[in-house]
């Protein structure tokens, strides 16, 4: 007889990323995983170039040069911060370690996909908190919080919707969380956010021991496709996450190359103008065309359509014209396509794309 896995694990839909539609097409504006269209730093290309003479070399276990780098680079703490492969293992493993069968964890309705996976694979149940204008509602999570909770996520800025909550706004909703709730703050866009009110939650976590904020290298840094993240989070958390992850969970090349990445600070500041750029250009035409487009503080932006067979159309339309663009109903947001900022050529194709299929009604 075939093994059966735990219950619950069946009820799991698997995560299907942006690019699994990519079979077909000719040339493509990628548009639909929040990726750097510029690409990484140059000089972590070359990092990881060069690591093909230690091929045959198991990586540093303790990641010691990349956690020193990120350290110095965000005034941090080294021996607080923990590598993972994407922040998406930190997350796993935050989730494996502090919920169970029996337990809760909250996270906003329109939110990262991989909180609800997470929890459920651990056995623990996924509670969706509602959302107020399709921006986390602080006052709506800490509704949800009860007895069972462990754990509450809040991505900031948040993927889909482009939103964030402002710094008191973290505040409170730590202030209000009983004690032994773990808070993740999940702050993958951070380099992207340039508005005054944003805080990536490092302050809290240096006052608090049951916060921790996580951060990638797939998007900023341009390096997906090496599986690169870190958590920043107090002595006792760490200590978790060090004892449960693997031996050697982050490879020798994200390493090298993560830490040309991080040092590289003009190539971040290129990438961070040429995102506002696009993004608040690729806005406008959507507004020219008619097409809602939501404010958003990322590297995407989320169209809004009048219905979900209109945001189907609307996605079919894109990939005859060569975009990939995501759909939303996954998120929960059927009537929403979330379009990531490419490059100049990406965002006119985008645009244009957009352009007729507002022309047509159908
Ligand atoms: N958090 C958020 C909010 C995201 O949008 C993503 C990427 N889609 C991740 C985490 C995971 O990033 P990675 O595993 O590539 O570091």
């Amino acid at each position: 007889m075939a093994p059966n896995p735990r219950p619950g694990i069946l009820d799991i839909a698997p995560y299907v990323g942006g690019e699994s539609e990519l079979a077909g097409f000719d040339y493509v504006a990628r548009l639909a995983s929040n990726e750097n269209p510029l690409g990484p730093s140059p000089k972590a290309a070359q990092s990881y170039a060069a690591l093909k003479d230690d091929l045959h070399r198991y990586p540093d276990g303790g990641t010691t040069e990349l956690r020193d780098a990120i350290a110095k680079v965000h005034d941090l703490d080294a021996g607080r911060i923990v590598c993972g492969a994407g922040s998406d293992e930190l997350i796993s493993l935050l989730v494996r370690a502090y919920a169970g069968p029996g337990d809760e964890v909250v996270y906003s309705r329109h939110g990262f996909l991989m909180y609800p996976i997470a929890a459920t694979t651990a056995g623990a149940k996924a509670v969706a908190a509602p959302e107020t204008d399709l921006t986390a509602d602080v006052d709506r999570i800490l509704e949800c919080v009860g007895e069972a909770t462990r754990m509450v996520f809040v991505a900031n800025p948040n993927n889909p919707t482009g939103t964030f909550l402002p710094e008191g706004e973290l505040e409170r909703l730590h202030a209000g969380l009983p004690d032994g709730v773990l808070l993740v703050i999940d702050a993958a866009y951070a380099e992207y956010v340039e508005d005054g009110a944003y805080a990536d939650g490092r302050a809290l976590v240096e006052r608090a021991d049951n916060v921790v904020m996580t951060r990638t290298f797939s998007k900023i840094y341009g390096l997906a496709a090496l599986r690169l993240g870190w958590a920043y989070g107090p002595a006792n958390v760490v200590d978790v996450l060090n004892r449960l992850r693997g031996p050697f969970n982050v490879s020798a090349a994200a390493q090298a190359a993560g830490v040309a990445a991080v040092r590289d600070r003009d190539y971040v500041q290129k990438s961070v103008e040429h995102n506002r750029v696009w993004r608040d250009w690729f806005r406008q035409q959507a507004g020219i065309a008619g097409v809602e487009a939501l404010p958003s503080v990322g590297n995407f932006v989320l169209l809004r359509f009048d219905g979900d067979a209109r945001a189907e159309a609307a996605v079919a339309h894109f990939k005859e014209n060569g975009v990939l663009v995501r759909r939303m109903a996954s998120y929960g947001l059927p009537d929403c396509l979330r379009v990531s900022i490419g490059t100049e050529t990406d965002m006119r194709m985008a645009a244009d794309a957009l352009a007729s299929f507002a022309e047509r009604r159908t």
